[in-house]
């Protein structure tokens, strides 16, 4: 726990929020200046940064998380759909440095776009140099 950070006190219960589910490895709360009804952050109870930085089976707890409430979370707001994303690092508009999944509830002409509208798209690269690039970083 990092006792600098919000959601690490949200986790220890230092801080009230709306929670939503509590498991072993994962707290899901109301995100406090929702984007819609019903918007939630799922976070990893042990503090990370960003997602780099967190171990598998603490992936694959939150991801199970994310799954598993995203019908709730669409039921109990009668929404049609929802946006999961994470914001990853600093650059990317990330303002509280402890890894969180949101969800946002959606409905049809709820005036949101998808992930797509928040890119400009300025593209300079061929498809297959990023890929040559990304699979040498991988290792693969
Ligand atoms: P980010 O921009 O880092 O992806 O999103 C952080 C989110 O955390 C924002 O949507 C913001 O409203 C929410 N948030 C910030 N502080 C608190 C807090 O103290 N409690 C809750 N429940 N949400 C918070
Ligand atoms: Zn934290």
């Amino acid at each position: 726990m990092s006792a600098s950070c919000i959601f690490c006190r949200i986790v220890a219960g230092e801080i009230p929020a709306e929670v939503v589910a509590r498991e072993p490895e994962v707290v899901a709360f109301l995100d406090v200046q929702p984007l819609a009804d019903g918007h939630v952050l799922v976070v990893p109870r042990a503090h990370a940064a960003c997602i780099e930085d967190m171990k598998p089976a603490e992936i694959d707890a939150l991801f199970r998380a994310v799954t598993r409430l995203a019908g709730p979370v669409r039921k109990a707001l009668g929404a049609a759909g929802t946006t999961i994303g994470i914001n990853n690092g600093e650059a990317t508009g990330q303002t509280i440095p402890h890894v969180h999944v949101h969800i946002v509830p959606r409905w049809p002409d709820d005036g949101a776009g998808s992930i797509h509208t928040i890119f400009p798209r300025r593209t300079s690269k061929s498809l297959a140099d990023v890929g040559k690039a990304i699979r040498a970083a991988s290792g693969d």
